[in-house]
């Protein structure tokens, strides 16, 4: 697993605007874990002035975070069981298909921070098929309705007032080092 290193900023969460500090995630290629503060003087030859590095960070405060979470699990069920009732995918546990009504009710306490559909099929022991072909993982086969199912949860994530839907994380940073 790669590992990267953190500069800690104060910046503002982007739904309730509550400033506070947020790990911005960078790779220089050679990293471990190391961790700065804004405006702390480095003396360290992977971080040149001049080098920009990507950073990724939450787009949201913690518990804005928690908020979304449980927004976007409730939208990944309502999101399948929709495409259920359309005949789209259909929903196995066990052998056993499930109706609409019991994709809705599948409804697992999963582990902090876990976030994703793959977290939810999991924990209800769910498969999720399309023409007899498993649907998550996405597969070349299946790519149209995992299209279909990601605009849904857009929508569905926007609808709820996420103003950045279903993302939870922000690729748009930049890190470096100023010579001064
Ligand atoms: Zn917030």
């Amino acid at each position: 697993m790669g590992t990267y290193r953190s500069l800690w900023v104060e910046i503002g969460c982007r739904k309730c605007g509550v400033v506070g500090p947020f790990d911005i995630q960078f790779k220089t290629g050679s990293d471990y874990l190391e961790t700065y503060k804004a405006g702390e003087i480095v003396d360290d030859s992977s971080l040149s002035p001049e080098k920009v590095f990507a950073g990724c960070a939450d787009y949201y405060c913690r518990p804005c975070f928690e908020a979304w979470r449980a927004d976007d699990l409730d939208a990944q069920r309502r999101v399948i069981a929709d495409m259920a009732r359309e005949g789209i995918v259909e929903v196995f546990t066990m052998g056993k298909r499930l109706s609409p009504q019991e994709i809705e009710a599948c409804r697992p306490s999963l582990p902090s921070g876990a976030i994703g559909i793959g977290s939810w099929l999991h924990a209800c022991d769910l498969e999720v098929l399309s023409d007899g072909v498993p649907v998550f993982p996405r597969l070349r086969t299946s790519d149209a309705v995992g299209e279909d199912f990601d605009r849904r949860m857009e929508d569905a994530m926007r609808r709820r007032g996420w103003p950045h839907g279903d993302e939870c994380f922000r690729f748009d940073l930049e890190v470096f080092v100023s010579p001064d």
